[in-house]
């Protein structure tokens, strides 16, 4: 028996509801609770006769504590699985604090304002001395919840999607099995689906874009090394996918992975992208259409990048066309034994096949599953150290077991191509 809320009901959400419903032994009581409550009551018709969960809908602002906290007293979950924007995570998890909820989210926080004046002095100060300039970061807010977090006795799981989240799985589980030393890793995720759209993006368009127009970063010798967006392009053959060309790109799980694996001598992210999302990206940026800073457009106030989202395909949409595969995975070098070993763990994913399942495109499933799954860890009790942490931080064997059962199996190979 559990009660949980699935907060927000976009691509990611759909597919982790669909899947708890799948489960529903597991999670026999779901409240999908978003800002939109069509979407959520539209979304109850369609799984309730599946499924004996018992699902209930809620409209609610998780931007605004005091509804989430009485959502949470009223409802009383064990669990939040926090599927919404980046931007609310600090609300939320304040409200699990006070109603003693376990969290689970799949992106950093980062605010949605990145002018306002106090956060813009804690980013400059990390900029100035850390290096990297992304809005999100782990040490600045979220890890900082720790503390609040044991005391009462309660679960934080950051970025449980798949990039960040079972790439750290990875991480954590070739530590266990194939190496004594990790020396390099890195974290290629290829989207090989074709949607048929001259642009549009696989998941929040205001997320997405934010992230890969931001500067590039990698992790090496202790300390942040930070280039031009998209300066850095890699060929690389994907297995199920085929050749792609892949850009380097700051990513959030590198912070944790180089704090949890102080070894690590490298670490670094690519990102497959095709010729007519970058050239649509850079026409885009250079006419201002990314810029986060609020215009006044006769009269009334728009965000470039807000307005270009209610524009853009809604990622949910996209499944029915989306044809092709995904490859996310990590390559690792390091010792075993004594000896050099190079080693590659991944998964590859239909986006038809995705489709077909549960309604959603390989993007949203990718990352709706392992949400699923990281709940699961924690209802069944199977990671329950109490406190803030990232995925790496767990025993990664039961995660990767319900991955392979649920959707997204690992395939290996002891001899991959590196990337130089
Ligand atoms: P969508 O834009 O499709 O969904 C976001 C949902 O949040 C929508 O249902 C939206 O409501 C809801 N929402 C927005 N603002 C509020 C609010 N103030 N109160 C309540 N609900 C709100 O995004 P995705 O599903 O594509 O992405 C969800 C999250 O997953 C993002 O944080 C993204 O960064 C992350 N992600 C993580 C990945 C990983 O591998 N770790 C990969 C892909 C995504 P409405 O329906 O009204 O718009």
């Amino acid at each position: 028996m559990s009660r949980v809320v699935v907060i927000g009901c976009g691509g990611v959400a759909q597919v982790a509801i669909a899947k708890c419903c799948q489960l529903d032994n597991i999670f026999t009581e779901l409240c999908i609770a978003s800002r939109t409550i069509s979407k959520c009551v539209a979304l109850k018709e369609k799984l309730q006769p599946t499924t004996k969960t018992k699902i209930t809908t809620r409209k609610i602002d998780a931007n605004n504590l005091d509804e989430v906290v009485a959502l949470f007293d009223e409802y009383k979950p064990e669990l939040v699985i926090h599927c919404g924007m980046p931007y609310h995570n600090l609300v939320i998890m304040d409200a699990c604090i006070k109603c003693k909820v376990h969290y689970i989210d799949t992106a950093a926080y980062e605010p949605e304002n990145v002018l306002e004046e106090e956060w813009r002095k804690v980013y400059e100060k990390r900029v100035k001395e850390k290096g990297f300039h992304a809005y999100f970061d782990y040490a600045s807010y979220q890890w900082g919840y720790d503390k609040k977090f044991r005391e009462a006795g309660i679960i934080g799981l950051l970025g449980c999607g798949f990039d960040p989240g079972v790439t750290q799985a990875y991480v954590a589980y070739a530590k266990k099995h194939e190496f004594d030393r990790i020396d390099t890793i890195d974290i290629l995720d290829c989207n090989g689906g074709d949607h048929g759209y001259k642009f549009a993006t696989n998941f929040n368009p205001e997320i997405n874009l934010r992230e890969v127009s931001a500067p590039a970063a990698y992790f090496e010798d202790g300390k942040w090394h930070t280039l031009e967006a998209m300066s850095v392009k890699r060929e690389y053959n994907f297995d199920g996918v085929g050749m792609k060309d892949m850009y380097l790109l700051h990513h959030e799980e590198i912070e944790s992975i180089a704090k949890n694996f102080p070894e690590v001598k490298r670490i670094r992210f690519y990102m497959t992208f095709g010729k007519s999302y970058l050239e649509h990206m850079r026409c885009l940026e250079d006419v201002g259409m990314l810029s986060t800073t609020p215009i006044n457009y006769e009269g009334k106030e728009i965000v470039p990048i807000q307005f270009l989202k209610a524009l853009l395909p809604d990622p949910a949409s996209l499944g029915e066309r989306t044809v092709g595969k995904t490859n996310i995975g990590c390559i690792f070098k390091g010792v075993k034994d004594g000896k050099e070993k190079k080693y590659y763990i991944y998964n590859v994913c239909d986006h038809q096949e995705s489709y077909s399942e549960v309604g959603s495109q390989a993007i949203s499933y990718t990352t709706g599953v392992p949400a699923m799954c990281g709940a699961l860890m924690i209802l069944l009790g199977k990671w329950n150290s109490i406190g803030v942490h990232n995925v790496e931080e767990f025993d990664p064997d039961p995660f990767i077991e319900a991955l392979d059962k649920y959707g997204l199996p690992k395939s290996e190979t002891y001899n991959p191509v590196m990337v130089d």
